[in-house]
């Protein structure tokens, strides 16, 4: 079976390990299946991947792409496992789907007069 991901827009798939010894910079997808016994958690999940009217199964995926490097714990030293709690939080999201995001756009516009200011000691 193929494991692919849920997510809206993202067409991540598992690569067979024999594919992935031939591109070598191919990045690390790790795939996550919905905690599906943990109730509360899941209605998080399922309200974070904006797929209404949709029930994931046992063979439901998200991809790690969707998650931060904060929802990862490091075990044995190695190894990068999800967080218990973790929410997924990175979605590319269709213009309809995504609320105004006010904060956003402040920060945006910070980010545009950092770059500013930075132009202008680069002159002086
Ligand atoms: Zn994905």
């Amino acid at each position: 079976m193929v494991i692919s991901c849920s997510a809206f827009n993202c067409t991540n798939r598992q690569i067979p390990a024999w594919k992935k010894s031939c591109d070598e910079n191919q990045k690390e997808i790790h795939f996550h299946k919905f905690p599906l016994k943990n109730q509360a958690l899941l209605k998080k999940w399922i309200h974070a991947t904006k797929r209404e009217k949709w029930e994931p199964t046992p063979y439901s995926f998200l991809c790690s792409d969707h998650f931060k490097p904060e929802d990862y714990k490091i075990i044995l030293g190695k190894k990068k496992m999800l967080k218990e709690d973790s929410i997924p939080s990175k979605f590319k999201f269709p213009g309809h789907l995504i609320k105004k995001n006010v904060q956003r756009r402040v920060l945006l516009r910070i980010k545009h007069s950092v770059l500013q200011l930075l132009m202008l000691s680069n002159t002086s």
